[in-house]
């Protein structure tokens, strides 16, 4: 049952092949018998999920449907979930228990999902690599040596291992689509203001979004279209429509146009992810496609300005954890900076500190116009970048990453390193726009990732580019050794 997708667990319960209380009992056996090799769970919910399941199987048998009723789904720790932990990977939230779901949560849980447990992330989702994490690090379920990518690391984990088919992300810089394309999943980073932000706790608030993370495309368009749509709690998340994300996914692909960014494919990509980079622009143009190379002349400047802009919105919303109202608070403090100091000093791991630092810095009275400012014009050219770019094209592909996954530990030192993984992400959030990572090929058996980026709320169009792709490759349905 666990080698299911959502689209095909959906047919199983609606023909009553299995029941949600069976297929939620045969996961959450997996995930005893195999997530201790991964780490990729901070809380498995067990009485709640055979609650939800038998609830859903209820509502089925009273004669309601629908594809997500009864489906089974893991959340990031960051989604608020009432009664639950939700520790955002830091000790400092390690005693935190949600009063209220996350929108995303609840109206996933108002379609019948069944909510299996919350997953491992980066602390504060801050990282490339799933390491910083109060919970220890997450493993790749390809190589066990490896890391899975971050800072969604644990819902890219727990779905590549098969211990449930779908999970929630949030991508600032990369999250979704990174951790997505380092264990040969499908993840995708909707257009800001798709997926409300209420309930999902802060971490550079302007860039931000929550997501589908799944092994095809079909399967992220039943999940968005779960997470999608309009929130009157959150003031950034846009009244649009929310279309039928699966009503398109089989459009032919005749004379859709393709550009490939000629600085996609300079010095620090690997030479092999460019080679399957472009084995998947050929299947494309087989489906019909036609590509043109283009130019984003700002793009070198993009990791400098997300560095920048992403610790500063960061020193912002996490100035509220003081060891006062709630979170970790230091024993016997001598006083009240005393307090402040240690509760900050011992409930954030050194990733937090640094940003905090680096952020509170940038925004400081004498360095803001060098820093802050500076990179919020670098924000608007690169936007001004891709509008002029999809006057020409109807979508952008490129490689998700410059590598693999590298081994655990090997840039814990180097956070600089770390930080150049994402240079093919975070454009995406700086630009607001949506992007998907699709599997395109391994290199030395590990996974590698082709992103595909497009217009505002073209989602349906990422969609179904990806499961036409999907259609005529077999890389997405590879599944990991001993998973
Ligand atoms: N790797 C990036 C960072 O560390 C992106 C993280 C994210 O998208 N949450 O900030």
């Amino acid at each position: 049952m666990h080698q299911l997708t959502l689209a095909e667990i959906a047919r199983g319960l609606a023909d009553k092949s299995f029941s949600s209380e069976e297929l939620t009992q045969s996961l959450l056996g997996r995930i005893k018998q195999l997530d201790p090799q991964l780490n990729s769970f901070i809380s498995v919910t067990v009485e709640r999920a055979l609650d939800q399941a038998r609830a859903a199987d209820a509502r089925r048998a009273a004669g309601e449907a629908g594809p997500l009723l009864g489906a089974p789904i893991a959340h990031k720790d960051l989604f608020c979930t009432q009664g639950v932990r939700t520790s955002c990977g830091s000790k400092m939230l390690d005693n935190f228990t949600a009063p209220y779901d996350a929108t995303v949560v609840s109206k996933l849980a108002d379609a019948g999902m069944v909510t299996l447990g919350k997953t491992n992330m980066d602390e504060f989702a801050m990282g490339s690599a799933n390491e910083s994490s109060h919970y220890g690090p997450v493993k790749n379920p390809w190589n066990l040596e490896h890391v899975p990518g971050g800072s969604s690391g644990g819902s890219a984990a727990a779905v590549a291992a098969r211990l449930l088919p779908v999970a929630t992300g949030t991508d600032t810089g990369g999250s979704i689509r990174q951790p997505a394309a380092l264990t040969n999943l499908t993840g995708l980073k909707p257009t800001y203001g798709r997926v409300s932000r209420w309930g999902m706790i802060a971490y550079a608030s302007s860039l931000d979004q929550g997501g589908p993370m799944a092994r095809t495309a079909e399967d992220c368009a039943l999940l968005l279209q779960g997470m999608a749509g309009f929130d009157t709690k959150d003031s950034t998340c846009i009244d649009e429509p929310v279309p039928d994300y699966s009503a398109n996914l089989n459009a032919p692909l005749q004379g859709l146009r393709i550009g490939l960014p000629k600085e996609y494919f300079g010095a620090g990509l690997d030479s092999r992810i460019a080679d399957l980079v472009h084995a998947s622009v050929k299947e494309l143009e087989q489906l019909g496609a036609v590509v043109k190379q283009i130019s984003l002349p700002n793009m070198q400047h993009a990791i400098p300005a997300y560095y920048v802009i992403a610790p500063a919105e960061a020193s912002s919303n996490l100035s509220r954890f003081d060891g006062v109202r709630f979170g970790y608070r230091c024993e016997d403090p001598k006083d009240l900076t005393d307090l402040y100091k240690r509760s900050r000093g011992e409930g954030f791991g050194v990733e937090v500190q640094r940003r905090i630092m680096v952020g509170a810095y940038a925004l400081s009275a004498g360095y803001y116009d060098a820093y802050y400012l500076q990179a919020q014009k670098i924000r608007r050219l690169i936007k001004n970048d891709f509008m002029a770019a999809f006057e020409d094209v109807d979508l952008i592909l490129g490689p998700t990453t410059p590598n693999p996954a590298w081994k655990l530990g090997a840039k814990s030192n180097d956070p600089v390193s770390a930080y150049l993984e994402d240079v093919y992400t975070i454009t995406a959030n700086l630009a607001g726009l949506p992007g998907l990572s699709m599997p395109a090929g391994f290199v030395d058996g590990l996974p590698v990732g082709v992103q595909l980026l497009a217009p505002y709320f073209q989602e349906g169009r990422l969609l179904n580019v990806a499961h036409r792709y999907q259609q005529v490759t077999d890389w997405h349905t590879r599944a990991p050794t001993g998973f």
